[in-house]
């Protein structure tokens, strides 16, 4: 810890800057009383960092729990700390047009609502989404009802809607764990998420957005604010965009340069990010854009000021993405794996001297990984690991071998004392796998988790391990549930509707069903046909006529209530009715609350 650049308080500065008001109480309900964000509970970081925390984490955290409005630039505000993300507020000539609206509608509103208290009652006369991510979009129906300027980098619609639609329990399920929804925030437990201090749970809306913007150079004037576009595809985001106000010299990063690492693969899952194109754009936002900025700013933590300050920052971030893209290619080209790269990867020491690109969020260790991941895959080349067992049947076997579960929790116990936590963590989790009510097992593994979890510099890795050790103790605790917002319910395409049902079809069962629906849908005037044979549903749009074992004409309104399981009440059918229940009957659910750290 002793290298951590502790006399530089910068950030503090920067993240106090222009400071108008804050929330009191900071504390945000839904309209049934529930609490979807609470700030004020996080007020125990107003600390020495104790033990249970890495000082580097706490210190991220501090700042990130600052909330309230502030001035970024002449007309330019932003309220942070009432959610995950930022909402920034740019004055136009009639009214305001606001930037990501936050997660939910509630905290939106209630951001938009302190802003006013302090500029005036000014009008919403636009939005912008910086990118496709729902903590920059969920809250849009908080601050206004459509029927202004929407703006959001091209293919934004396909990838919001698709984020969520195929893998999205299991994602949730793990962004539990990343986020540390169920913790208790506590100096024990969870202090923030490095990126900020957790997701709020309200409502999540989307409006889509009227205007795609789909190339660098492109310009735009919304309420009389003009605006010069950089369109960045496939960086933190695959539909993102950073964008400079050139009348008042200020540069939006979006989520492309943040106040710490970011993720190539977060700890949720989610398909894997190029660190090269991502260190290519911000090479190419440092040539067209940073000169004429005098503050940058992004949709999470705090702004920087000053050109010379911007130009290092985002050099700096730059450097850090292409040096772990670049080094991690030229060690698997050495014969390298994953891991190995891993555990040998250091940022270069100018890097590690300054705080914003440190892994609060994402991590070296697990970035490398990903590049890895990236261009070789889950496989490491050694035919050892083409074809092991899978955790239970592995574990069984090791600890039989190492003479059984209390044998395996004794090893364990020295590894602890030799404070080799990482190699105890794989012995314990052998012994619960092998048998998950070994106690003395479960207990000894909770208790290095939450070691573990208290030493991490990372939020998110803090957060895992907590979440693993508090469920080894008092069992799985439920994700709070979110619930696909009917506005993104109401973005599926047609064809992302049947892929979500295709990807339900429980192959087995279905190894012996064969049928045939066309789906005639009325007010799109689209005919779509399924075909379920040798355990698939595939699809096809304008199929020929042929004959069909049944013909349903309903509005997509009627087929999503059809498969929400609401009847067939008002569809216009001919056929065979049993092909749709011998559909439905096939149909298998995702698991919400699925086990983790036990078998
Ligand atoms: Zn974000």
């Amino acid at each position: 810890m002793a290298d951590l650049p502790f006399h530089d308080t910068g950030d503090f500065e920067d993240a106090d800057r222009g400071f108008i008001a804050k929330l009191t109480p900071a504390v945000v309900k839904s309209r049934n009383g529930q609490v979807v964000w609470d700030n004020d509970s996080y007020a125990f970081l107003n600390a020495e960092c104790p033990e249970t925390a890495h000082p580097s984490l706490w210190r991220q955290s501090q700042l990130c729990a600052k909330q309230g409005l502030y001035e970024v630039a002449d007309g330019i505000y932003q309220v942070r700390g009432l959610d995950l993300s930022n909402m920034t507020l740019v004055e136009g000539d009639t009214g305001v047009i606001v930037i990501d609206p936050l997660v939910s509608t509630e905290c939106a509103a209630i951001a938009l609502a302190l802003y006013r208290r302090h500029r005036g009652d000014r009008p919403v006369t636009g939005i912008v989404y910086t990118h496709s991510h729902i903590d920059h979009f969920g809250g849009v129906r908080g601050v206004t009802d459509g029927n202004v300027p929407i703006l959001a980098p091209a293919g934004f619609m396909d990838h919001a809607v698709s984020e969520n639609v195929y893998a999205g329990p299991a994602m949730n399920r793990r962004a539990g764990y990343m986020f540390g929804l169920t913790l208790p925030h506590a100096p024990d437990g969870q202090i923030g998420c490095g990126l900020g201090m957790t997701s709020s749970t309200g409502t999540t809306s989307l409006i889509p957005p009227t205007l795609d913007v789909s190339r660098t150079g492109q310009e735009e004037i919304v309420d009389g604010v003009r605006f010069v576009f950089q369109l960045t595809p496939g960086t933190e985001a695959p539909a993102e965009m950073n964008f400079l106000f050139p009348d008042r010299g200020a540069l939006c990063l979006a989520e492309n340069a943040t106040h710490n690492l970011h993720n190539i693969l977060t700890l949720r899952g989610a398909q894997v990010r190029d660190a090269r194109i991502w260190a290519r754009y911000l090479s190419e936002t440092l040539t067209l854009l940073a000169d004429r900025a005098e503050v940058a700013f992004a949709s999470h933590h705090w702004p920087t000021w000053g050109k010379a300050n911007i130009v290092r920052f985002l050099q700096e971030q730059r450097d850090l993405y292409a040096y772990l893209h670049d080094q991690t290619l030229r060690l698997l080209n050495k014969g390298l794996t994953g891991a190995e790269i891993a555990e040998q990867m250091r940022v270069p020491p100018a890097l590690e001297q300054v705080w914003h690109t440190h892994g609060y969020y994402g991590s070296v260790s697990h970035n490398v990984k990903a590049v890895y991941q990236r261009y070789l895959g889950w496989y490491d080349g050694n035919p050892a690991h083409l074809w092991e067992h899978p955790p239970r049947e592995s574990a069984i076997r090791y600890v039989e071998c190492m003479g059984g579960g209390a044998a395996v929790v004794a090893f364990a116990r020295r590894y602890v004392e030799e404070n080799d936590l990482r190699f105890a963590v794989q012995l314990l989790n052998h012994a619960v796998f092998a048998d998950e009510g070994n106690k003395a097992a479960r207990d000894l593994l909770a208790e290095v988790y939450t070691r573990l979890g208290q030493g991490a510099e990372n939020g998110t890795w803090r957060n895992s391990y907590l979440t693993g050790a508090m469920e080894l103790t008092d069992g799985i605790v439920p994700t709070p549930v979110t619930t696909t917002a009917p506005d993104l319910l109401a973005a599926l395409t047609v064809e992302q509707i049947f892929d979500s049902l295709a990807i339900r079809v429980d192959g087995p069962k279905a190894w012996h069903e064969s049928l045939s629906i066309d789906w005639h849908l009325t007010d799109l005037g689209e005919l779509h046909r399924t075909t379920l044979s040798n355990g698939v549903l595939v699809q096809r749009l304008n199929p020929p006529e042929e004959p069909v074992d049944l013909t349903l004409r309903l509005t997509r309104a009627q087929l999503l209530g059809l498969l929400a399981g609401k009847g067939v009440e008002g569809v216009e059918r001919e056929g065979d009715i049993t092909a749709l229940q011998r559909l439905v009957a096939v149909l298998d659910s995702p698991g919400r609350d699925f086990a983790i750290v036990t078998p």
